[in-house]
């Protein structure tokens, strides 16, 4: 009987809790074999330690998700190549500014039979354009790629409280339906959607309400300033994906991948404690140095995609129909100061 491999490339936070999940059902149906392999980007740890050695040894990943057992069928693997070799469902989860350079590291060292997901919330934008990360993937390495996304932090899926999440598909049904399969727990319900940019640009736009909200919050300024601009946000996300992408569907947004997300990220998020913090240092310390101080090696998302959604916007001559996304990006790079995310998010769009 043919049985699927399934590789996870990454093992930060989510990455560590997405092998987790994967893991537990492996185990539970026939038609997967048990192992679960997580590619892991080595480093040393302060012990002197690989960190690869730790995870298989203990069965925690003790640096990006410490005190959670993974299950004894992740098998940590530094090695990229082997890694991927064998599998014929990929599971890509790294920060999104490292695809790229994995993507070209993979061309032609996965099995050509092979489908992936991509759980990764950000974008890249080339000369041509803005690029999807399940777009960079397929391209690169001549694949289909689904998305999964949601209101997901990690920490709390760890500890098996309950949430939702949403699979983005482009047209295999029965694809989507194996990725449900994997992902799915009691504590994790995992939802199909045929809207494969719709799902992975709400994942990647929130990040940026996300630092808007977390200025909010470094300034004080309140529960309603807060839910203006997620409200500003979200019609911001819903404006930017139809005007890419004209297939995008409204319902999309109204799943676990948009406005749950929205919600969650602007409550609980990496981005938006980071944001928070930069507020209240009046801007004066740089979130690279913020990140680094209170992220452990983890790393954010929103700043990155703010710069990237400007280029898109100034590009297109859109950045009037998006003040609020395109403050968030002047307010990162030092030209406004944190206070402008309301007077200037509240303009009045020229939203289509
Ligand atoms: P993370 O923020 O914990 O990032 C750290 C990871 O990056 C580590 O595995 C580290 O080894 C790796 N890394 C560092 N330098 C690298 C390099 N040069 N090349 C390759 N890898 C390198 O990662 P994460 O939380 O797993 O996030 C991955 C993606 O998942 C992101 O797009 C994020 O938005 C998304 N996501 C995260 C969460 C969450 O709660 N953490 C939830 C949903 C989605
Ligand atoms: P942060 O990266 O801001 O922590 O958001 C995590 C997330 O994507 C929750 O769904």
């Amino acid at each position: 009987d043919y049985k699927s491999r399934v590789t996870v490339v990454g093992s930060g936070n989510w990455g560590s809790v997405a092998a987790k999940l994967i893991a537990s059902n492996t185990l539970k149906l026939n038609s997967f074999h048990d192992e679960v392999r997580m590619w892991v980007f080595e480093e040393t740890l302060q012990c002197g330690e690989k960190l690869t050695d730790v995870i298989n040894r203990t069965n925690e990943n003790v640096k990006y998700l410490p005190g959670i057992k993974l299950g004894k069928n992740v098998v940590a693997d530094p090695d990229l190549e082997n890694a991927v070799k064998d599998a014929n469902m990929l599971v890509f989860v790294t920060p999104h500014q490292f695809m790229e350079g994995i993507c070209k590291r993979l061309v032609g060292k996965v099995r050509g039979d092979a489908e992936a997901i991509s759980l990764i919330k950000g974008m890249e934008v080339k000369m041509e354009g803005p690029c999807m990360i399940s777009t960079l993937i397929s391209e690169n390495l001549g694949i289909n790629c689904s998305v999964l996304m949601g209101a997901n932090i990690a920490n709390e899926i760890a500890v098996e409280k309950f949430s939702e999440a949403t699979v983005g598909y482009r047209d295999k049904r029965e694809i989507a339906e194996q990725w449900v399969q994997l992902f799915s727990t009691p504590y994790f319900v995992v939802t199909p959607v045929q809207d494969v940019e719709g799902v992975e640009l709400c994942g990647t736009l929130k990040n940026v309400v996300a630092i808007a909200a977390g200025f909010v919050d470094g300034l004080d300024m309140g529960n309603n300033t807060k839910a203006a601009i997620m409200r500003i946000g979200l019609r911001e996300m819903i404006a930017f994906s139809k005007l890419l992408f004209s297939s995008v569907r409204d319902s999309t947004f109204f799943e676990s991948c948009g406005v749950a997300d929205v919600i969650t990220t602007c409550l609980g998020g990496r981005n938006r404690k980071v944001a928070d913090a930069f507020a209240k240092n009046g801007g004066k310390r740089s979130f690279d140095e913020l990140e680094a101080e209170m992220l452990q090696g983890q790393k954010l998302q929103g700043v990155s995609t703010a710069r990237e959604v400007y280029e898109v916007l100034s590009h297109r001559g859109w950045l009037e129909l998006f003040p609020l996304f395109a403050t968030v990006h002047e307010i990162c790079v030092g030209r406004l100061p944190p206070s402008a995310i309301v007077e200037h998010s509240e303009r009045k769009p020229k939203l289509p």
